[in-house]
């Protein structure tokens, strides 16, 4: 524990706080992670990140996963709702990778906080869609079990061109993603589905981008935000040949649906 809290203080040296016993492995300051005004509590679950995508230099910061404990991120729940929250954002850099440290995962962490007492919903923050390939069915099963207990999910798409994603260092496919989506959608109608749309990435053609359109027009019920490639030093991105120039970026932009652009 003491390593652990030597790690911490290193790499969050504000993160220690007057109820030390409740964040003990805690890396950010939970004093912080609320919104009154928003009424939302911010649950952190883990840090860190254990891919590798070409655009993103986060996991050079942060490092790979560190996930909290089970118990440490219900006792957390269990204060937020304690001083009167009822929506709890669940935030990580990659919260899909939860778990891959501690011999737990994702899943079995949301199955055993939704059984948790209190009327509350949760907001499933960041999810990298790769691991719908490892626990699409058991999510599916946890979301269909505590269907009203969630609020919001955001799983990162950024491409609907199966070609970029792997350029991208993304590991899922589109199709799968877009059938996670449908199940969701179809079982759980009031969970708004959120994603990310990376637009301008080195070598997107005209056809990759269409194939982000045509993703969005399959399902329509997808709200997303986009965000125009910018080259982050020391990625493998900004590497990476086929500079998509801005006028072609900005015209690719303007043509999502705005309407469900957030
Ligand atoms: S984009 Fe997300 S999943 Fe990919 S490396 Fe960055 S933090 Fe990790």
């Amino acid at each position: 524990m003491k390593e652990l809290d030597a790690r911490i203080q290193a790499t969050f040296p504000y993160a220690l706080v007057d109820d030390a016993h409740l964040y003990v492995d805690l890396p950010v300051p939970e004093r912080f992670a609320e919104d009154r005004k928003m009424n939302v509590f911010f649950l952190r679950i883990c840090s860190g990140c254990c891919s590798k995508c070409a655009y993103c230099a986060i996991r050079k910061a942060t490092g790979t996963i560190t996930s909290r404990s089970p118990a440490a991120v219900t006792s957390s729940l269990m204060y937020g709702l304690n001083r009167g929250f009822d929506i709890v954002s669940i935030v990580g850099e990659d919260t899909g990778a939860y778990g891959v440290d501690i011999g737990s995962s994702l899943p079995e962490l949301l199955l055993s906080l939704c059984g948790c007492p209190g009327c509350y919903r949760f907001r499933l923050h960041d999810v990298n869609p790769q691991w719908i390939r490892l626990y699409g069915p058991r999510l599916l099963d946890t979301l269909y079990a505590y269907s009203q207990r969630f609020e919001m999910l955001l799983f990162p798409l950024q491409s609907g061109s199966n070609s970029l994603l792997q350029r991208m260092n993304r590991h899922y496919y589109a199709e799968e993603v877009g059938e996670f989506f449908h199940r969701v959608h179809c079982h759980l109608p009031h969970v708004r589905i959120h994603t990310h749309i990376l637009v301008g990435f080195p070598g997107e053609s005209d056809k990759d981008f269409q194939c982000t359109l045509d993703f969005l027009d399959q399902h329509p019920y997808v709200w997303f935000s986009a965000y125009p490639f910018s080259p982050v030093p020391g990625t493998t991105a900004a590497l990476l040949s086929g500079d998509i120039p801005r006028a072609d970026v900005d015209s690719r932009m303007a043509q999502l649906p705005q309407e469900r652009c957030l």
